[in-house]
């Protein structure tokens, strides 16, 4: 990126790695919802850098002293693998906490201007660089590139916000948006027994949404105002409301409503929203809130042993759901602007790219 909505190919040597890092090929990256926030400059953090971090690659470079994945598994060059993207410094109030996926310099390696070495930051690229902070797993040998690479995102943070939750077998669970996140959502809450009814309002996404096991749609060309989901949402939950509602829309007013859906007692989940400031604000009633005596709670990534979790879960569960099918038509690198286009007008559940 050199600009709002604005890149270049830029070519730099591969490096080699140092003492406890690793360099990677490409195989094939994604273009994920906030890949898109950071290309409009939305983002505080990145800006002169390389986007992309849902993506998996080939060990092309073993730093001195690797010999294992941060699951313990022998790796060698030409192994398959996905690093979490970012790194988990150790040293900061967070990691210190044991919040490591809130780690105070997450973005320290990817926030980097390319033209400083190791130039390989990010992953919408034909190489990427591990550095020795940085988790990474061997990507198990039955799961496709398509497959294994929404892990890191979508899926880890999937897997890590319902577990932050009180969901139960028993629970509904009401996702807002079937892009990428919400359909990985339904899948989790699938496999653990709760019933998932999903808001979308793209044809594509709710079929998408059923395949991957919803029990309900709520369609947003058939009810078009927050008010007539609302009602919708309780006519389905026996005027009840959902016990949790999950929001990764990335649509500001997509957060009042989460409150208008949740039930007495229940809990809302914030993750589709990462802008802040103007253009990005809603007005709601704070007694709502205190009067349906909700849990709310926002998660940005996740702590990184669950991007293992997220390739087990996929090893576990691909022949019940259509993972292949979030990043169907997948574009050539020199054609990233495309994906791009796909990721904007949310056309696909995830835009992707082959190397
Ligand atoms: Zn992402
Ligand atoms: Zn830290």
């Amino acid at each position: 990126m050199v600009g709002p909505n604005t890149f270049e190919f830029k070519s730099y040597d591969v490096p080699q790695p140092e003492p406890g890092g690793l360099v990677l090929k490409t195989r094939r990256a994604n273009v994920c919802g906030s890949d898109i926030h950071q290309y409009h400059y939305n983002s505080p953090a990145l800006k002169q850098a390389v986007l992309g971090h849902e993506f998996v690659g080939d060990v092309a470079a073993l730093g001195a002293g690797v010999k294992t994945d941060n699951a313990g598994t022998s790796v060698h060059v030409g192994d398959r693998v996905v690093p979490v993207y970012y790194v988990t410094c150790r040293h900061c109030p967070s990691c210190l906490r044991g919040d490591l996926g809130m780690c105070q310099n997450a973005l320290r390696e990817w926030s980097k201007n390319p033209d400083q070495p190791p130039h390989f930051f990010g992953g919408l690229s034909t190489h990427y660089y591990v550095s020795p902070d940085q988790y990474f797993f061997k990507v198990p040998e039955e799961l496709d590139d398509a497959v294994a690479a929404g892990a890191n995102c979508g899926l880890a943070q999937m897997i890590f916000a319902l577990d932050h939750t009180r969901l139960r077998d028993d629970s509904t669970l009401l996702i807002q948006g079937a892009g990428g996140l919400g359909l990985y959502a339904t899948a989790v809450a699938k496999e653990r027994g709760a019933r998932v009814i999903v808001i979308e309002g793209v044809r594509d996404r709710i079929a998408l949404a059923k395949q991957f096991g919803a029990d309900e749609i709520v369609d947003m060309n058939e009810f078009d105002t927050s008010e007539a989901r609302v009602e919708r949402v309780l006519e389905l939950t026996t005027g009840k409301g959902p016990d949790i509602v999950l929001e990764v829309t990335g649509v500001a007013a997509a957060f009042p409503e989460s409150v208008a859906l949740a039930r007495v007692g229940g809990e809302v989940v914030s993750v589709g929203n990462l802008n802040v400031g103007e253009g990005f604000e809603v007005s709601i009633a704070p007694g709502t809130v205190t009067r349906k005596s909700l849990t709310v709670r926002g998660a940005l990534r996740y702590d990184p042993w669950y991007l293992n979790r997220a390739l087990a879960f996929l090893s576990r569960t691909q022949e019940r759901y259509p993972f292949e099918s979030l990043t169907k038509q997948p574009h050539a690198f020199e054609n990233l602007r495309d994906a791009i286009r796909d990721g904007e007008s949310r056309s696909v559940a995830r835009a992707s790219i082959v190397f």
